[in-house]
């Protein structure tokens, strides 16, 4: 996002600067504005920068507007924001290919500038609508980090991504030790404040881009390692462990320590087309409860090798 405090961001696209000009003068005093000369260029920022609104002009040398609409929409990254058509000829066919096409608007040359202003910001507010309820649906209330339907989707689409690219991707799997007495002693709301900081801990240790961890379920977590060996998760894992120990929560009924902890099972695949996600969850889990019965605060994975202090 921009230089302001969290100003929305507009693309302005369009092959002559003079219309450019014009729009950023209207609009730059509300919004962050990017611009682009061709389509090209416009994927290629939209794709980067997200923008909350598109201004797209149709009629462009090498590549015009609906092209560059229809882009837009097959990239799953670029596919929510809104476009407005920016063009001098529209017919209502024009426009209903347009709109059909999943553009949000239009807006004619020669323009009326507080009319292409009110349309900008109309889209704008609604982008914001549905990222805060985007978001809503994706992360888990009570620790802020994404929740098991955003694991769910999420993992899915690695998967696919590491048979098509063929590479393996790991998952880990953490409990927190002795969970139950932490609520019968120092009470649930306690325990909820225990689970939302070692969220945080977890969190921190999410490093590279595409690794992510969400809450599993009550007091469990689930990391992905995307392209990540099986040698390599046992590592991650035992930092993740590690991490959640210097937070140094103390946890006087513990049967491990006098601190919170956590037990983990990582699991790691070269996935195939038929290959079941299901498993390696469960052979994840099936880690964890050997790393839990070897006497928690550990982490192992299916060749037997725990790691703990
Ligand atoms: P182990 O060391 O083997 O993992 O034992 P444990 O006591 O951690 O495990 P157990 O599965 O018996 O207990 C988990 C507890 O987690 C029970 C449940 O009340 C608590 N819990 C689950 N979700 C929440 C939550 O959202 N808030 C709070 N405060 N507690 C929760
Ligand atoms: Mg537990
Ligand atoms: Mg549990």
């Amino acid at each position: 996002m921009g230089s302001q405090l969290n100003r929305p961001t507009v693309l302005i696209v369009d092959d002559e600067s003079i219309n450019k000009d014009m729009l950023i003068h209207t609009l730059q005093d509300e919004f962050d504005i990017l611009t682009a000369s061709s389509g090209a260029e416009a994927l290629e920022l939209a794709e980067h920068e997200l923008p909350d609104t598109i201004l797209l002009d149709i009629l462009m040398p090498d590549m015009n507007g609906y092209e560059v609409c229809h882009e837009l929409r097959t990239n799953p990254a670029t596919k929510d924001i809104p476009i407005i058509f920016s063009t001098s000829k529209c017919s209502p066919d024009d426009e209903v290919r347009g709109l059909n096409m999943g553009a949000a608007d239009y807006v004619t040359k020669p323009y009326n500038m507080a009319l292409v202003k009110a349309r900008v910001r109309n889209q704008v507010l609604l982008k914001l609508k549905t990222d805060l309820l985007e978001q809503m649906v994706n992360i888990d209330g009570l620790t802020k980090i994404p929740n098991r339907r955003y694991f769910d989707d999420t993992f899915e689409q690695e998967w696919r991504r590491a048979i098509r690219n063929q590479y393996p991707i790991s998952i880990g799997m953490f409990d927190i030790d002795s969970f139950k007495p932490y609520n019968d002693n120092y009470g649930h709301v306690a325990g909820d404040d225990c689970l939302a900081r070692v969220a945080v801990a977890l969190s921190s240790q999410a490093r590279r881009a595409g690794d992510f961890v969400a809450r599993y379920g009550g007091e469990e977590f689930v990391f992905v390692w995307p392209n990540c060996p099986e040698k390599k998760a046992l590592d991650l894992a035992d930092r993740v462990r590690k991490a959640v120990m210097k937070i140094a929560l103390p946890h006087e009924y513990s049967s491990v320590d006098s601190i919170v902890t956590v037990s983990g099972g990582v699991a790691s695949i070269y996935p195939q087309k038929d290959s079941k996600r299901i498993d390696l969850l469960q052979e994840a889990d099936k880690n964890l409860y050997r790393s839990k019965k070897a006497g928690k605060n550990r982490v192992s994975n299916s060749n037997g090798e725990i790691l703990a202090e």
